[in-house]
């Protein structure tokens, strides 16, 4: 690539970004480092009416979490700012009525009675009512009025809204509009179907396509990298680059992502049915105070989601599945993205987050460990980091932590019922007091010594293995579950293991 790229990502903060965004960022992210480029946010704020407190804080906030910085964008500027549209109102009029000027674009008048009027006239026929060629000379509009008569309702200061002139019938009912896209291949569009959209309001706002053809022009953006759901805008963002005469962007529309059954497009209902998060952080929603979950409050590392999320319609060709940020960006192809839509698999991000647990430090998770316990707080945080790195292979989660090694902290209150009964037989008690015997005289309590000495004893006498490990388990830990036993010990330290080993004669 010889050009200088430069990629956007151009959320509208209509409430908190859906995981679906964060995968659009991260592949226009991945796709600018790729090449050495600029990746840029773009806040698309036209739509006052959609506009949600906190959203854009949400979205800064999230893509920070995910290690995608922006090279562009508000809060820390650039040089085709500003980055929010709501600052560049005064930018677009010009296009609108460059546009009007060369033809290809009208005013109309139609007020919103009058066209849903028309709308439920063609409903009741069956049909759909669509503003375009064939009917823009009977409807209310500059093409159908004289001139004086449109400056008239100007200078009234009547509403109106600008509309682009799709196709004109001149043309042939044949007349196409066709692209590239870097996934999709060629596409095709007839003209003669689409509709001619409103570009701009007499609230002096443009809408979404006029803003965003204008902002990806004055900001010199190259690649256009966003979901499939704005496919069907593409003609006329194509059309509207050939009316101005600019250079047209290439473009890549991504795959959707799909619901876990394959079937229909991933919602938040699915999520919160399934119980998964569909948003990369918590949201609290200003009005409602309804709260929606985040992978990063569910415990989930950046790193796993960023490398799940990578794999929704991206793959490398190889079977490698494990990829940090940096060999992400080193692997990323655009023509690598699949057409198809992506079924988001809920645990597939679990196991990566598996993955990730096993990658970071004992001493980090062993903060965030304690963090999550109030308990924790008086404990010496590289004995938690011990207990982390004996039980980390079993966990997802921080959260699961507590459950996998409680008794490295606190003695077993009560023991699993079914355990006990397996576990305890008539001399078991006979048995874990000479246990207690030889512990006692063990004078330097390492894994090692307590294990010859243990295991000696146990050979010696011709013990069953298990009548002796069960038990001893079962007092230390309450239940037959953990690590090594002569590492629980070692863990616990000599008279808190007499201890355990004393209440469970006692009580069981
Ligand atoms: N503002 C649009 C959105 O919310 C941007 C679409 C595009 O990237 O062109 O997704």
């Amino acid at each position: 690539m010889t050009k200088n790229v430069r990629v956007r990502f151009a959320p509208s903060p209509t409430g908190p970004l859906h995981i679906g965004g964060v995968r659009t960022a991260l592949f226009n992210y991945l796709f600018a480092k790729k090449h050495q480029g600029s990746f840029i946010l773009r806040i698309e704020d036209t739509d006052q009416t959609r506009y949600v407190e906190g959203a854009e804080n949400y979205i800064i906030d999230a893509l920070k979490w995910c290690k995608m910085p922006f090279d562009e964008g508000p809060g820390i500027g650039g040089d085709y700012g500003p980055y929010r549209q709501s600052e560049r109102k005064q930018l677009y009029k010009q296009y609108a009525d460059e546009l009007i000027t060369s033809g290809n674009a009208y005013y109309a008048f139609d007020t919103a009675e009058e066209l849903d009027a028309h709308r439920k006239d063609h409903e009741a026929n069956g049909k759909t009512f669509i503003y375009n060629w064939h009917n823009r000379l009977k409807l209310n509009n500059s093409l159908s009025l004289s001139a004086e008569d449109v400056q008239a309702k100007l200078e009234a200061g009547e509403d109106y809204v600008i509309r682009f002139k799709m196709h004109d019938p001149k043309e042939g009912s044949h007349s196409t509009i066709s692209t590239k896209d870097i996934i999709r291949g060629h596409v095709t569009f007839k003209k003669e179907v689409l509709d001619d959209k409103v570009i701009f309001k007499s609230d002096g706002m443009p809408t979404y396509h006029l803003a965003n053809i204008v902002d990806d022009h004055l900001m010199k953006i190259t690649h256009v990298i966003r979901g499939e759901e704005w496919l069907p805008s593409l003609p006329m963002h194509i059309a509207l680059y050939q009316a101005l005469n600019w250079d047209i962007p290439e473009f890549a529309h991504l795959p959707l992502i799909l619901k876990p059954t394959g079937k229909g497009k991933l919602s938040k209902r699915d999520g919160d049915k399934l119980g998964f998060p569909v948003f990369p952080l918590e949201w609290t929603d200003p009005k409602s105070n309804e709260i929606s979950r985040g992978y990063k409050e569910d415990g989930y590392f950046a790193d796993a989601v960023i490398n799940f999320l990578a794999f929704l319609g991206w793959n490398p060709g190889t079977e490698q599945e494990l990829f940090n940020l940096e060999e992400l960006i080193e692997a990323f192809e655009l023509e690598r993205v699949n057409k198809s839509g992506a079924r988001f698999d809920p645990d597939k991000i679990k196991w990566f987050n598996h993955h990730y647990m096993q990658e970071q430090s004992n001493d980090d998770l062993a903060q965030q460990f304690q963090k999550q316990h109030a308990y924790l707080t008086e404990i010496d945080v590289n004995y938690i980091a011990m207990v982390v790195g004996l039980v980390k292979e079993r966990a997802t989660f921080v959260s699961d932590f507590w459950d996998l090694s409680h008794y490295f902290f606190t003695a077993p209150t009560e023991y699993d019922a079914k355990a006990s009964k397996k576990a305890f037989k008539e001399g078991t008690k006979a048995i874990l007091e000479q246990v207690s015997t030889i512990i006692e005289s063990n004078e330097n309590f390492t894994v090692e010594e307590l294990q010859n000495d243990i295991k000696g004893w146990i050979t010696s006498n011709n013990i069953g293995f298990g009548q002796v490990m069960m038990p001893l388990r079962l007092a230390l830990v309450g239940a037959l579950q953990g690590p090594d036993v002569f590492e629980i010990m070692f863990m616990i330290g000599k008279s808190e293991t007499l201890k355990r080993i004393n209440n469970a004669t006692a009580t069981l």
